[in-house]
């Protein structure tokens, strides 16, 4: 099975909406239906979203990472598709991630500052800004504070079987009917 690495830069058709915990909606489905499909498909990589703009990175198997992209070729959420890496790899250089997501943040600023770059514009990336981009996101992935949209949500709706606070009373609760077994054992 050989494995390829693919980058393209893009411009999203749809119009902004007001950011929702902290992801555009338009941005927040499509990462939904991505999460989905490349955690299925084994694909990893991250996803920018900033100045109506998008950097997707993606690599895992060769057959997926193309069904993939011609998926993503047809979508009319996005036009004017650039590719800018597509190349074979020797190793996965992500691990647990099915699609990252990283809005334009401080980091990415400051990256585009450095390059003396005004706006983001991937389409214009040189093949090392490429690279630094995919660090970013590389890095990024360890980054819990960058958690999107749906992974919130997936923390905060997952229902935690026990809180901290009925544990404890739990194992005072268990101690005590310990306790209780002993003394009862003892005046028999
Ligand atoms: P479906 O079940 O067909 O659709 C999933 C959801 O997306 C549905 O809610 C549907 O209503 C909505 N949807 C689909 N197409 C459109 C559309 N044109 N306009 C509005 N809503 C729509 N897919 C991946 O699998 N992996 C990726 O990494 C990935 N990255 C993407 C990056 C960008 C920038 C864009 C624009 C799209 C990306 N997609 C990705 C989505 C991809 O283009 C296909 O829409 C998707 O793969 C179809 O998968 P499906 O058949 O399982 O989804």
């Amino acid at each position: 099975m050989s494995l390829m690495r693919l980058a393209y830069a893009s411009e999203a058709t749809f119009e902004a909406k007001p950011v929702e915990k902290g992801v555009e909606p338009h941005v927040a489905r499509i990462l939904m239906t991505s999460r989905k499909n490349n955690a299925r498909g084994k694909l990893v990589g991250g996803l920018y979203y900033g100045n109506n703009r998008f950097f997707q990175y993606l690599e895992g198997d060769e057959d997926e990472v193309r069904k993939t992209y011609d998926r993503i070729l047809q979508d009319d959420r996005h036009r004017n598709v650039v590719t800018l890496i597509e190349e074979p790899v020797a190793d996965r250089t992500f691990s647990n991630w099915s699609m990252k997501y990283v809005p334009l943040s401080r980091d990415v600023q400051r990256f585009l500052e450095s390059q003396g770059l005004q706006r983001f514009e991937p389409a214009s990336f040189t093949s090392a800004q490429c690279e630094q981009m995919i660090e970013l996101i590389r890095n990024s992935s360890h980054d819990q504070k960058l958690v999107n949209h749906d992974e919130a949500r997936t923390v905060r709706e997952t229902p935690q079987a026990f809180s901290p606070g009925l544990k404890a009373g739990l194992i005072v609760a268990g101690l005590c009917l310990l306790g209780a077994l002993f003394f009862a054992g003892s005046m028999l």
